[in-house]
Parts: structure tokens; sequence; C-alpha cells
């Protein structure tokens, strides 16, 4: 069908859905794109307005990331999935590699995403960014103490002994952050930072929230936290004393992380499920990526004022296929090093 009579289609039938519903879901009627998200952050918003700008309604499963690529994996070509989308650049890699990824030749995208956070083969794009970065309590700590060339490595210090929390080896934050550092530096280096860290006694936190609270109690002075956990946490309580430091400005930069999407092989819609992808990545940014205080990928799109405040920096390229490929080494390593 030519694209103009898919949206004339879609049109009509899209508006009595968005009436029933508000925000894009069909009501019995199937939508005309069907997203499989493993990204638990806000969806509803963004699908909401694409609806009501395109007249295309969206429909979405949930799901963890390894249920909804092994549904991918056993529906095969009869899948009703359009859009595939996933927190963690490693996983967009591995979706890519067991073949569930369609290619897009999309200039838009290519122009709106910026090179290393998309794939080279266009299988898969990143739409929203995270930063991993140290989180401290101003009270306890100056910042001008971290080491501004590798402030993660930094933490090593015998100086920040019984001052540190992170997060758990079971995440995937910790894991991915291990994996680059492990890219960066080789895994001997990588070791003996894990190490260092686990001989500075840090205390293992299960979430990133716990670990805010805890630097704001003045549990810890230190903290490794994506930063949307303190702009979100900021915005309910302006007087936490927690601050954020970009890592490694003077060095590699700052870790960061990605979500992503991809047309699903096998859709019946590619054309609408493009558009989508597009839309989220341009027009749509703010409306995808602010709810959860995200960074835009695009670098046109402006972030939200609590996440501007924490001013800009200069990121660590991110490879994917080192935090797809290297994961099980870095759980290995993080293993090795006592890191629990
Ligand atoms: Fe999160």
């Amino acid at each position: 069908m030519p694209r103009h009579s898919l949206i004339a289609a879609t049109a009509g039938l899209t508006v009595l859905a968005s009436a029933l519903t508000g925000c894009g879901f069909t009501g019995g009627q199937p939508a005309d794109l069907q997203i499989y998200s493993a990204r638990h952050y806000d969806l509803e918003g963004a699908f909401g307005q694409f609806t009501e700008e395109t007249g295309i309604s969206v429909e979405f499963i949930s799901g963890g990331d390894a249920e909804l690529l092994e549904r991918l994996k056993a529906e095969g070509e009869d899948t009703p999935a359009d859009v595939f989308m996933t927190v963690d650049a490693g996983n967009l890699w591995n979706a890519a590699r067991q073949n569930e990824l369609a290619a897009i030749d999309s200039a838009v995208l290519d122009q709106a995403v910026p090179e290393d956070l998309r794939d080279p083969q266009g299988r898969w794009y990143g739409l929203a960014m995270r930063a991993r970065t140290v989180t401290y309590n101003p009270a306890k700590v100056d910042p001008a103490e971290f080491d501004a060339k590798d402030t993660y490595g930094g933490l090593t210090d015998p100086k920040w002994k019984g001052r540190l929390c992170m997060r758990d080896a079971t995440s995937s934050y910790t894991q991915s952050l291990v994996a680059s550092l492990i890219d960066l530096h080789g895994r001997e280096k990588a070791l003996k930072i894990a190490k260092g860290w686990v001989a500075n006694d840090v205390q293992i936190m299960s979430n990133d929230v716990l670990l805010l609270e805890a630097i704001d109690a003045g549990t810890c002075d230190v903290g490794i936290n994506n930063h949307y956990y303190l702009a979100r946490t900021l915005a309910k309580n302006p007087d936490l004393k927690v601050d954020l430091f970009w890592a490694s400005q003077g060095g590699s930069g700052t870790h960061v992380n990605i979500s992503g999407a991809a047309l699903v092989e096998g859709s019946d819609n590619p054309e609408a499920a493009l558009r989508l992808i597009e839309w989220l990545a341009t027009k749509g940014q703010n409306a995808f990526v602010d709810a959860n205080h995200e960074f835009p990928v695009n670098p046109t799109v402006k972030p939200e004022p609590v996440i501007s405040d924490f001013g800009e920096f200069k990121r660590m390229p991110l490879n994917a296929q080192a935090y797809g490929d290297l994961n099980a080494e870095a759980v290995d390593l993080l293993a090795e090093a006592g890191y629990k």
C-alpha cells in the first residue's frame, strides 16, 4: 500500500480509538502498530501524542527484555510486533545479533541519532540517553577530591574507604559500566578497579533510589547513580543533600547508556513503524524522554530543566557491541573481585 493511502486508511480508525481511550489504545480494534517494550518508563504520554499527530494507533505489550526477545523468536514471521523497544545498548545489540530486527535505511534517523548511539547496520536506534555518574553528599565531600581524569577508577583510592555506596553486581547498570571499563582499559585494569572498590568496603545497594537516600542520610558519602534517579528525587525533594559530579571529564568522559527502538523483522506495517521511530527521534523526543528526565539523543533537542541544571558533560563514546559481548566477562570479573 502506498504511504499516503496507508495513513488515510488508519486515520479514521484511530480517531475512534483515541476517543475511546484517550491515549492511543484501540479498545478492541486492532491497533496499527504493536510495540513490544522492555522500557518501563512512562510510554503512554509519548505514544498518545504520536497517535494524535499522525492518526496511527499504537498498542504496547510490556515485559522483560529476555522475555520479549524469546517471544519474538517464538512467533517468528507471525509476530504481531512491529517495533521492539528496550533499555541498554547491550540488549539492543543482542536482539540484532539474533536476527530479530530489520535494517532501516533512514536519512532522518541517521541525522537525528549520533553515530555511536545507533547500529551501523540500522537495526536499532538509541532514543533516550542516561548517564551513570558519581553522586555525593556536599556536606561530606569537596568535589575537588574526585579524580577528574578517571573518576570511577579514582574511587579505589584509600581515602574513600568506608565512604562508598554502589549498586549490586546483578544490576545491568553495574554490568554495563564494568563492561565499558573493560572496553576502555582492558580486563586487568578493570578488575583492579573493581577490587579497589571492594577493598574500600563499598556498601552494595539493591536500587538507585535507596542509594541516593543513603547519601542524603549520610550513610555513605559517594555513590554511582543513573542521573535520572537524582533528577526524579530532586523534583520531589529539592532539599536533598545529593549533588552530581560528571565523571571522568578530564579523561574518557561519563559512562552513558541508551533506550532504543528497532523495526521488528516480520512487521506487517513497516512504514508506520518507521514513522513512529523517526517521530520519537525528532519531534517526539521531549515527549519520550522528559517524563523520565532522560537526555534526548538528538543534539538539536534541549533536555528538560532539572537535568539541564546538571550542566553539559562529555560522554564516553558508547560501544554497544562491547556492552553486549563483554557482559558475561563483566559478570565474571565482578565475581572474581568479590563484588556482590
Ligand atoms: Fe532505571
